[in-house]
């Protein structure tokens, strides 16, 4: 196939939608080979194969969301008998953390070369729409053609115009790897990397702010998106509101002055941007390929088939416009796009009712439609909001744990017999545990269906099985009960 090219298929960028794309294409006998080339940050942090998710993205942050969570897990212990109290280093987890994500760069390219997808450690950009030229920063180019070119190049850590943000402050791309403690740190944004680090920052013990310019999670459940900012409040982190920094000024000491409306705020240590991400489209010289992306996001528009403006040229991941930035996302519309490629296959991705979960210090999963999106597209009439709040059982024994709760809401149609279209659980596990939710919510799930579903006893999640209170508009949650 293609041999008026050098492949079938070259894909630029080695993260999360490249390789599964590069490993599927072969898979489905086409020659495939992939790119990818990681810029330093402004701090110059750098890192191996794998992508975002890998290297700067999902395992690091899960891993140290889990070593977080072992602060309350040791409070819950202490009521169920434990007497001992453990103190946590971060350069003992930094290193163990590091170590595995290399060796999962390792595991990547033995991976593709497993395979026999040609791998390029090389920056690529376009020549002309089938031409590429690979730099791999060392004084190596190379120029290759390929019959269809798929586009995973990601995206980057956006940085705000206050002066000296670049200078000061560092973003994901390095909290994960810097071996120095992060110490006093104000995190700027309010969605889920900056709750997230934020969460995991202040269960370390360091003192935290996070600088919120509107309201945390938008996008998500609003009451939950609250109750999530009350238990971090309660639970060592401190909140900024309705305030954006205006300026930063790094100090002979190496900390960091931060001004807000051009007066002092605070001094700290590290200052942590996640004020969203910006794709990587213009790095890639796409005006040689007849290719327009978004200047401001940085994002390239596809068609419902994973397809740019340009017929071979393909995009999938996070530089798609508008798009989810998840990683099973990624993954799942690059392997259906190689099977339609390769493979004879039809089908094209469902970005609809994906499921996610936000690694707060008190987990948030979600699949399907929030209270407000539900209102807002099928109006007040036709949505019913069931509630509840629920204790886990260890909490009970925990004394400092007696008024935290878990809450858990479930957004249905009325005028398709409860058709089921959001789910959402605040609580221990809620990754976990809305992710079988998630499946039955695709198949069509209806509110009888939960209600007829036996419970597992005892757990936090059998509250799905149990619910009946019904959510009047404006009510907050209910203190316990409710299911
Ligand atoms: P990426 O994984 O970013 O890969 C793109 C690759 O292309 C990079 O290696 C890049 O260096 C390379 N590249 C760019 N330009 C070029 C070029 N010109 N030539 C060669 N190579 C190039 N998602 C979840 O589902 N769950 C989570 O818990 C989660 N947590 C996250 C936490 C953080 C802190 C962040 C930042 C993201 C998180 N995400 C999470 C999102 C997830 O990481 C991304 O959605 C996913 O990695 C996107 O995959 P991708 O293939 O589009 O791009
Ligand atoms: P988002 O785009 O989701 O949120 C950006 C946040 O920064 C918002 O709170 C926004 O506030 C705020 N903000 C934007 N610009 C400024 C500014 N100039 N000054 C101050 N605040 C500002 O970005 P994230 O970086 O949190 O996450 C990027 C994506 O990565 C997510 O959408 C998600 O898909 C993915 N991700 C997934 C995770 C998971 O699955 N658990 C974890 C982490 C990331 P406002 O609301 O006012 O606009």
């Amino acid at each position: 196939m293609a041999a008026a090219y050098d492949f079938d298929l070259f894909v630029i960028g080695g993260g999360s939608g490249g390789l599964a794309a590069a490993k599927q294409a072969t898979d489905l006998g086409a020659k495939v080979a992939c790119a990818d080339f990681v810029k330093p940050s402004p701090q110059g942090t750098t890192w191996g194969l794998g992508g975002t998710c890998v290297n700067v993205g999902c395992m690091p942050k899960k891993l140290m969301h889990i070593s977080s969570l072992y602060r309350e897990v040791q409070s819950d212990a202490h009521g169920l008998g434990w007497e001992t109290k453990a103190s946590h280093s971060w350069e003992t987890m930094l290193a163990n953390v590091n170590n595995y994500i290399k060796s999962l760069n390792w595991g990547a390219k033995t991976d593709l070369r497993t395979k026999n997808v040609k791998y390029y450690n090389a920056f690529a950009t376009f020549v002309d729409p089938h031409t590429l030229t690979l730099d791999n920063g060392k004084g190596k180019v190379e120029t290759i053609t390929a019959k269809y070119i798929l586009i995973a190049c990601g995206g980057r850590p956006s940085v705000p115009e206050a002066p000296g943000a670049k200078e000061c402050c560092i973003s994901s791309d390095d909290i994960f790897w810097q071996k120095k403690p992060p110490g006093k740190t104000l995190v700027i944004g309010a969605s889920y990397i900056a709750l997230e680090c934020a969460g995991f920052l202040a269960g370390f013990g360091f003192d935290v702010t996070v600088m919120v310019r509107s309201i945390l999670l938008r996008g998500f459940d609003q009451d939950i998106a609250n109750m999530i900012g009350t238990y971090m409040e309660k639970h060592h982190c401190k909140f900024a509101r309705e305030m954006v920094p205006s300026k930063f000024e790094k100090l002979p000491n190496g900390q960091v002055k931060v001004f807000v409306k051009d007066a002092e705020y605070g001094i700290y240590d590290t200052v942590l941007l996640a004020i969203g991400r910006t794709g990587c489209a213009g790095w890639l010289n796409l005006e040689a390929a007849g290719l327009e992306y978004n200047k401001s996001s940085g994002k390239i528009v596809c068609n419902d088939h994973d397809q740019t403006a340009v017929p071979h040229i393909y995009a999938v991941g996070d530089v798609i416009q508008d798009q989810l930035e998840l990683t099973p996302v990624a993954i799942q519309a690059s392997k259906l796009l190689c099977r339609r490629l390769f493979g004879g296959a039809t089908k094209i991705m469902d970005y609809t009712d994906v499921a996610t979960a936000v690694f707060t210090p008190i987990e948030y999963g979600a699949v399907g439609w929030s209270e407000e999106d539900a209102k807002k597209k099928l109006g007040k009439e036709r949505v019913k909001v069931y509630h509840c709040s629920a204790q886990p059982l260890e909490w009970n024994l925990n004394h400092e744990r007696k008024e935290d709760m878990g809450y858990m809401k479930v957004v249905v149609d009325l005028a398709e017999k409860e058709k089921v279209l959001g789910v959402h659980i605040l609580g221990p596990h809620a990754g976990e545990v809305i992710q079988g939710l998630s499946v039955a919510l695709k198949a069509g799930m209806t509110k009888e269906h939960m209600d007829d579903c036996v419970g597992i006893h005892p757990t936090f999640a059998e509250s799905y099985t149990t619910m009946t209170e019904v959510k009047e508009e404006g009510m907050g949650a209910p203190k316990k009960g409710g299911c």
